[in-house]
């Protein structure tokens, strides 16, 4: 693992912050969003301090693909969204916030009219445990 100190998700893979983790492996981790845009709203990271999709080194950003296509799967089946979204952010002016890559699997509902420019509005912290349990027995 290649992490950086001062990095909020570094932070979380050194479990010095706490998160809802649904799935890990040698290279990827992936957790709860604490704002979910939707229920059902995960984060995959790599176990790999890059800001963004031009430093991250190619086998570390296909690892998180394959994780993403996995965690999709399991929140198809335990959200049973109108259609998810896989959205991935670099830069300010693309409204990424953190900067160490993450791709978001993003549920969608019909009519949900979910602008890229979502905003961070804090989840029900019960709520979004109770689903990261569905998705994680969806892994398992
Ligand atoms: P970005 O805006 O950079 O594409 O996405 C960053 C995401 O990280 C946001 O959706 C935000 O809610 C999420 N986030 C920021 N800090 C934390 C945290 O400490 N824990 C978790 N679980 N998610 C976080
Ligand atoms: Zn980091």
């Amino acid at each position: 693992m290649s992490l950086a100190d001062d990095c909020i998700f570094c932070k979380i893979l050194r479990n010095e912050v706490p998160s809802l983790k649904v799935y890990e492996d040698d290279q990827t981790y992936a957790f709860m969003d604490i704002n979910p845009a939707n229920p059902g709203h995960v984060l995959v990271i790599p176990k790999y301090h890059a800001p963004n999709i031009f430093e991250i080194p190619p086998e570390w950003l296909s690892a998180c693909m394959v994780t993403v296509q996995k965690i999709a799967l399991a929140v198809e089946k335990t959200v049973s969204p109108d259609g998810i979204n896989i959205l991935q952010a670099n830069g300010e002016g693309a409204a990424q916030s953190v900067f160490h890559l993450h791709i978001h699997v993003m549920p969608r509902a019909n009519g949900d009219d979910l602008k890229m420019n979502w905003g961070h509005n804090p989840g029900d912290m019960e709520a979004i445990a109770a689903l990261a349990e569905e998705i994680k027995a969806e892994l398992a």
